[in-house]
């Protein structure tokens, strides 16, 4: 079967390559975290699905690489229209598909997923300067020239959000895309294909391979026709991609996971850090960026975790396509055990767990309650590992130097949030604090200009603005000397 219905939308299980659907002999079996539901089978692809995938690829780079910012600007504008009168299909669809909140999709993932497009093909055609100097009489001139076949990782947690954002400025560079979407989430990806088709998009620019990541993943990061490789995901697997891509030395952009600090000073309005502290629940805690490490000065602990309390029993888990839940389900259940396990074994050693701590029986499924752990011992798991679910924790610190200390006190560096009402002490906290992205008295405040990346095991280099297209673009320099001129 070629097709399931989900939502009312039709949807191809099937890969599309060179602009056509291909069939897998092997499919893998895609439920709802919502509720078990089955959605369908999907194919399943592999190498040979990679290697037709790219060679598509790189027979449509040329035309698509000639056709400048002005011409791929165009089509992508009328790609970022269909993305937005596809809203409602698209939001329902991710929704069925990863469990997150309809509502944030309809509001704000799936407009931003049309401004990943749009925001990186106006980006190109009019922010990107081509900056000329001299050198002794001789004149330098910057170009930034599409570099060939990128290949797309993505993870589960925010499907075509994570896609675009390294889609929009692939494509806008002028290089061709090969998409592997997350295996638990391949709906989105699928239909965002059809919509790429829609708007005109040549075929082979852009292309999805369906599948696993130890197959079609691991067969598409070590093909040698890859020239660049953006991985959004875990760790382990940036490490596997990386000694792919050193055997083709592929130039590579990793987001990778976090463990970020959220450091609440004495000085703090509490209202506002008791509030910030309850957002890191967002998306059932499958964010990467989440501050699952809350800092607090002793001398405010009581106060900040009693109105912490107060907001988070009054978080609604449930259904995610109900306008009031805030908090839905884990995304599979090997993901919900992992996160289950994590917290079993912090009870079993004792940990003080002062919400959750356990399944939402009432809900059942994938549903785990919001959770937060008091004091754990320093350097157990659940102070070190990414957990990736709604499992939060609280240690207290003293003095400022001691709470800089405990937030850089992991291998991790995505991101901080700072809380305090003191701007001396926010300027010199946030210049100690090593991470890509520092909020202060604030969170997931996301502009497409500004850099956005990890800093140590967080990631490697930064997109946003300028810095996407540092990536994805074959940066030129071109000399032109005053001398040798006929004319
Ligand atoms: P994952 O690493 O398990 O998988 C991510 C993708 O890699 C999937 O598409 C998977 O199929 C593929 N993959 C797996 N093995 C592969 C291989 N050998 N070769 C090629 N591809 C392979 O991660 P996940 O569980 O899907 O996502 C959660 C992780 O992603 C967390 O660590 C989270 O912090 C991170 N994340 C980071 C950001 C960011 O912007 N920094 C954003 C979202 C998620």
């Amino acid at each position: 079967m070629s097709f399931i219905e989900v939502v009312g939308a039709k949807i191809d299980t099937r890969h599309y390559i060179n602009g056509e659907r291909v069939a897998s002999e092997q499919t893998f079996t895609n439920t709802s975290p919502i509720d078990g539901t089955f959605l369908g089978e999907i194919a399943r692809g592999d190498a040979a699905e990679v290697n037709a995938a790219v060679a598509a690829a790189k027979a449509a780079f040329p035309a698509w690489a000639k056709l400048g910012p002005k011409g791929r600007g165009v089509l992508l504008h009328k790609l970022a229209d269909l993305v937005e009168a596809n809203i409602e299909t698209l939001a329902q669809l991710e929704t069925m598909d990863n469990g997150s909140l309809l509502r944030s999709h309809r509001r704000g993932v799936m407009p931003r997923v049309a401004m990943n497009i749009r925001f990186f093909a106006d980006y190109a055609m009019n922010d990107l300067h081509h900056p000329e100097f001299e050198t002794r009489g001789h004149t330098n001139v910057v170009s930034w020239d599409p570099s060939g076949v990128c290949a797309i990782i993505t993870p589960w947690n925010a499907p075509l959000m994570l896609a675009t954002w390294r889609i929009g400025p692939a494509l806008a560079s002028g290089d061709t895309v090969v998409l592997k979407p997350a295996e638990w989430t391949p709906l989105s990806a699928s239909f965002f294909a059809d919509l790429t088709k829609q708007a005109g998009i040549p075929d082979g620019v852009f292309n999805v391979v369906q599948g696993y990541g130890r197959e079609a993943g691991a067969a598409l990061v070590s093909h040698p026709d890859i020239a660049r490789i953006a991985f959004t995901g875990s760790v382990p697997t940036a490490k596997t991609i990386a000694r792919a891509a050193a055997e083709n030395l592929t130039p590579i952009s990793f987001e990778l996971g976090g463990k970020s600090p959220l450091v609440i000073f004495e000085d703090s309005d509490l209202e506002l850090a008791a509030e910030l502290a309850v957002e890191q629940y967002d998306n059932a805690g499958q964010v990467c960026l989440s501050g699952t490490r809350i800092l607090v000065h002793e001398s405010i602990v009581e106060a900040f975790s009693a109105k912490f309390a107060e907001r988070a029993a009054k978080i609604v888990q449930g259904d995610p396509r109900d306008e009031a839940t805030q908090i839905g389900p884990q995304i599979h259940q090997v993901h919900f055990d992992r996160v289950k396990g994590f917290v079993d074994r912090a009870k079993e050693e004792g940990a003080n767990i002062i919400i959750g701590g356990e399944p939402n029986t009432e809900l059942g499924g994938l549903y785990f309650k919001p959770t937060l752990v008091l004091e754990p011992t320093a350097g157990s798991e659940i102070v070190t590992k990414e957990i990736f679910g709604p499992v939060l924790n609280l240690q207290t610190f003293k003095t400022e130097a001691e709470a800089v200390q405990m937030a850089n006190d992991t291998e991790y560096g995505l991101a901080a949030v700072v809380v305090t009402g003191n701007r001396e002490r926010a300027e010199r906290v946030t210049a100690d604090l090593v991470a890509g992205t520092i909020w202060v008295n604030c969170f997931f405040v996301r502009d497409l200009r500004a850099p956005f990346g990890g800093s140590k095991k967080s990631g490697i280099g930064r997109e946003g603005g300028v810095w996407s297209f540092d990536f994805y673009a074959d940066v030129k320099n071109t000399v032109f000397s005053p001398n040798g001129w006929k004319e």
